[in-house]
């Protein structure tokens, strides 16, 4: 198994988890690019939005009811955040383990793209 973020998720290799549930889990972005700069994935490995179904989608609603007890908790919730998802080559997506950054700590770029 090589995905990283499995190994992340299943603890095989030690991280620092700010938040933790049954089916998620949240950690600092290695590259931060803000400085609050975390990433919020599924325990279970789903490869990206594109492989959202009604099977598994119940962790998504997961993901961001978590969110927003994260952003609280970092001191973003009032002054605001942003959430982006890459998905495949054109969003740039380079691990292939669903996850949401979820980025604040600053004013970000009016830009999205
Ligand atoms: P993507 O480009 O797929 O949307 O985002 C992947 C993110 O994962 C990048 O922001 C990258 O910095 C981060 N990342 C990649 N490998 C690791 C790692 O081993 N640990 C942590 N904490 N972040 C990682
Ligand atoms: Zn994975």
């Amino acid at each position: 198994m090589s995905c990283i973020f499995c190994q992340i998720a299943n603890k095989e290799i030690p991280s620092q988890f700010l938040f933790e549930n049954d089916n998620l889990v949240a950690f600092r972005d290695l590259n931060p690019q803000a400085p609050v700069h975390i990433l919020v994935v599924p325990k279970m490995h789903i490869s990206s939005m594109n492989e959202i179904t009604s099977e598994n989608s119940s962790v998504v609603a997961e993901i961001f009811e978590a969110i927003n007890k994260i952003a609280e908790q970092e001191g973003i919730k009032e002054s605001g955040y942003r959430v982006i998802s890459n998905c495949g080559d054109d969003g740039c997506q380079s691990v292939k383990h669903l996850h949401f950054h979820l980025v604040g700590g600053k004013k970000l770029s009016e830009t999205l793209s």
